[in-house]
């Protein structure tokens, strides 16, 4: 995809304006990881989307927390009702399903935690320790 033409460099490809400075009352923006070009967050949010159904990988973020557990085993949908998986704004979230916590000789703490993404795949997340939120994400494939 070439965006050469686009010449505003305070206007996303699809149009929306964002911020060019801190003092702006318009939102901010984001870099595609690829071409540094700047999106709107709508739109970062789409490609990151995109990009997780080609590879069935992502790096998200945990939100909320899961309720500790006494046996570490995982818990039922209940426990859940605030822990969701979110990109960096927000805009992509999905619903945890299940979670477990157990120990990890490093980290210390390891928090596995399931959810199903917006096509109806289930998916895995792995998160190290306790001062993070950062989740390396893996699809599933007919498993769990
Ligand atoms: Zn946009």
């Amino acid at each position: 995809m070439t965006t050469a033409t686009i010449s505003n460099e305070t206007h996303c490809a699809c149009g929306k304006a964002f911020a060019d400075d801190a003092t702006s009352f318009l939102p901010g923006y984001a870099r595609k990881a690829d071409t540094d070009e700047r999106v709107c967050y709508p739109c970062a949010a789409a490609g990151e989307l995109a990009d997780l159904h080609a590879t069935g990988k992502a790096t998200l973020y945990l939100t909320g927390e899961p309720k500790s557990h006494p046996t570490l085993s995982t818990q039922p949908f209940g426990w859940l009702e605030d822990v969701k998986v979110t990109n960096w704004t927000g805009l992509i979230s999905f619903r945890a399903t299940g979670w477990n916590r157990g120990y990890h000789n490093i980290a210390r703490t390891r928090t596995n935690v399931w959810f199903i993404d917006d096509k109806g795949a289930e998916w895995w997340g792995v998160l190290y320790g306790e001062n993070t939120q950062l989740l390396h994400c893996r699809r599933l494939k007919g498993r769990r």
